[in-house]
């Protein structure tokens, strides 16, 4: 399987003050898990470009974009809210993590390669229309999404949010978008607190709670995404990958475990094999256990790889 493997070096360098767990080290951790894991060779690594206006304009109105430029600081840190803050290197990160999931669309669209894991950070699952929130600025997988519709024509395109929060910048930016089946497993309650119903053939909402663990997900996944799925036939596989779902991870309460990252992956992959020629683009969100992340990060990129199986 050619896989591509998406980062840039401005995304270590964007930070949020002192002990936020949205922290720099977390890509680090994952590239360092790769070579320990002997992955990291098999992966055809390009740096991210900037997205531009142009295609962030697709998923977010030009004033936000303006208005995060214009909030960028000089020095410090500028805060958007109680958690999510720039500091002088976000913006240049934000565009990199967003031209990430830009290039491994086109990358996989074009044949280059198949899968596409896009290392980046900040993450953008939160991040709705026109508000930067919950560590998000741009919605990255959002991006991709609208690449893929817009610039290659494609009329079907699933997105995979197993994040354990939910999704919701994703789900308000696409969620009278005919053209999009959004599919999310999320701890509730938990931030950003919603709990939206599911709208058949577009967005399948699974809630679980704080406790749950392989079994309840498994099931989730199997009884309500695939059926959906299945139906939906998506010309591509999206991959809002968050692992914060980990029964390690600090801030949640969900009891995932490795295994459950691997079957998961499997599943998409599986699905992308019978619909959208095996197509995959996965891009970072949340997991805030640097161990747990990488590990978890890691079982997913070898799935995606097709190895290990
Ligand atoms: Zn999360």
């Amino acid at each position: 399987m050619s896989m591509a493997f998406i980062s840039h070096p401005a995304c270590r360098l964007h930070q949020m003050g002192e002990g936020h767990p949205e922290q720099p080290a977390r890509v680090g951790a994952i590239a360092d898990r790769l070579h320990a894991r002997g992955l990291y060779d098999f992966l055809l690594h390009h740096e991210a470009p900037r997205a531009t206006v142009e295609q962030l304009a697709r998923v977010h109105p030009r004033e936000h974009i303006e208005l995060l430029a214009m909030k960028s600081p000089a020095e410090g840190l500028a805060y958007l809210d109680p958690d999510t803050a720039m500091c002088p290197e976000t913006l240049e990160a934000a565009l990199r993590a967003a031209g990430a999931n830009v290039l491994a669309t086109d990358l996989v669209l074009s044949g280059q390669v198949q899968r596409a894991f896009c290392n980046v950070r900040p993450p953008g699952h939160h991040a709705e229309h026109d508000t930067a929130m919950g560590f998000c600025f741009f919605n990255n997988v959002a991006v991709a999404a609208a690449h893929a519709l817009e610039s290659h024509g494609l009329q079907r395109v699933a997105i995979l949010d197993f994040d354990v929060h939910l999704g919701n910048g994703t789900e308000d930016i696409f969620k009278r978008d005919e053209r999009v089946l959004l599919c999310s497993t999320f701890q509730y309650p938990l931030y950003p607190d919603l709990n939206p119903p599911s709208i058949p053939g577009r967005i399948v909402n699974c809630p679980l709670p704080s406790g749950s663990g392989s079994e309840a997900f498994r099931a989730a996944v199997a009884n309500e995404w695939l059926p959906a799925l299945e139906q939906f036939a998506p010309q591509l596989v999206l991959i809002s990958a968050g692992f914060d779902a980990h029964a390690a991870d600090p801030l949640a309460d969900l009891r995932l475990t490795v295994a459950d990252y691997a079957w998961v992956t499997d599943v998409a992959c599986r699905v992308a094999d019978r619909h959208a020629g095996g197509r995959v683009v996965s891009t970072l969100e949340g997991g805030y256990d640097l161990t747990a992340l990488a590990t978890s990060a890691a079982a997913h990129i070898e799935r995606l790889l097709g190895h290990g199986a």
